[in-house]
């Protein structure tokens, strides 16, 4: 009977595992990458992985899994020439930014394109047009629609749920990486609370590793880091995965990017110090958090992410930036509390009357009248009653 029972159950292993397919990789060329999961790309996160091809288009484009074409996209912008192709296992992958694809979905999107006479066409495919076999050759490599250069960006989604899965943390792809992710600025703000709350930065540390000295700062501030990663075999700088903030042994704040639904990659304006990043700054991701920041489920958080200095003694302050594979880089520094830090004077060009984000907020010029819907907007007030954490 025992062995009748493990052969049933290394039976039911082989059958599970002929289901639950590998991905294989989508290029011959060696893995490389110019771009990971996660990376802050001032109002969204990137969704995907771009794959290095040596500047060249045409290299073939192999389907990771076997499954059917569900769904091209040809468009001047974004991913260009896209393809989507649904796996039996719940996932979906995407090619972004081909040259072209195979002969027979070539064919039949062109004739779609004279059909609509738009260049610009979204096609949806049922399981029996277009399968195809884990390896099949899907198109080429290509630098269409929102690209820079050539290379294939491509993501894994969950069908069902629609959400763009971080596919390296997750091992289905093992580039070496050795390397720990790098700080390239650190600056700190302080944060006053009336009439609201108003920030303005005070420190800004483009050497971020050479500072020896006490930092001082006012009774609340918080910070904010520009870090990225790196990875053996690419000179790209890549997404930091997770950010952590610690003041003595109290994390104050840590972000991990996790898996991103499309819905809330806008959020990242309420993760990065928006304003930098307007400035035509690069994204740094500050501790505060809004009230209203809807990655909150990817955050843990102490005093709103707030360093705040009760006493006059010597504190650490700690910031660690570690990638997808757990390689840590980490900044300490000695903070201590000083007094005397002025808000500039405030910026009259502003709105005057502060709109809360649990609002409706409404302005009229007389002509015409504009609704902003309560929760559109992401930032805190001085009602500490509205800290998250
Ligand atoms: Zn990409």
């Amino acid at each position: 009977m025992k062995r009748l029972l493990a052969l049933v159950l290394a039976l039911t292993g082989c059958i599970a595992t002929w289901a639950q397919e590998q991905a294989i990789r989508p290029l011959d060329v060696p893995m490389s990458f110019s771009g990971t999961y996660g990376e802050l790309r001032h109002d969204h996160f990137h969704s995907g992985v771009d794959w290095r091809v040596g500047g060249k288009a045409g290299d073939d484009i192999h389907a990771i899994k076997s499954g059917y074409v569900s769904r091209v996209s040809v468009s001047p912008w974004g991913y260009g020439n896209g393809l989507y192709i649904t796996h039996p296992d719940g996932t979906t992958s995407v090619y972004g930014h081909m040259l072209r694809f195979f002969d027979a979905l070539a064919r039949r999107v062109e004739a779609e394109q004279y059909a609509q006479e738009s260049f610009s066409v979204n096609l949806t495919f049922g399981p029996d047009e277009f399968p195809v076999r884990q390896g099949d050759v899907v198109g080429q490599v290509g630098n269409t629609g929102s690209s820079a250069g050539p290379h294939l960006h491509m993501e894994i989604r969950d069908t069902e749920k629609d959400l763009t899965l971080n596919y390296i943390s997750r091992g289905v792809y093992k580039p070496l990486d050795r390397t720990a992710p790098q700080f390239h600025r650190v600056a700190f703000y302080a944060l006053d609370t009336l009439p609201v709350a108003e920030s303005w930065r005070i420190h800004n540390l483009t050497n971020p590793a050479a500072v020896r000295d006490t930092l001082p700062l006012p009774r609340r501030s918080y910070v904010a880091i520009d870090a990225t990663d790196r990875q053996e075999g690419t000179g790209a700088k890549l997404a930091v995965e997770e950010y952590r903030v610690s003041l003595d042994d109290t994390l104050l704040f840590a972000f991990k990017v996790g898996d991103v639904a499309f819905d809330k990659g806008r959020y990242i304006k309420s993760l990065i110090e928006y304003r930098e990043s307007r400035l035509g700054g690069r994204d740094l991701v500050k501790s505060r958090v809004d009230p209203n920041n809807l990655l909150a489920d990817r955050i843990e958080c102490h005093n709103g992410g707030l360093i705040i200095l009760d006493d006059d003694a010597v504190h650490t302050l700690r910031l660690d930036a570690i990638d997808e594979h757990g390689n840590r880089a980490s900044l300490r520094y000695k903070v201590r509390r000083a007094d005397g830090f002025q808000a500039p004077a405030p910026d009259t060009t502003l709105h005057s009357t502060p709109w809360l984000w649990y609002m409706q907020n409404m302005v009229s010029d007389g002509a015409m009248t504009y609704y902003l819907p309560a929760g559109a907007l992401a930032d805190w007030l001085l009602s500490d009653a509205s800290i998250l954490c």
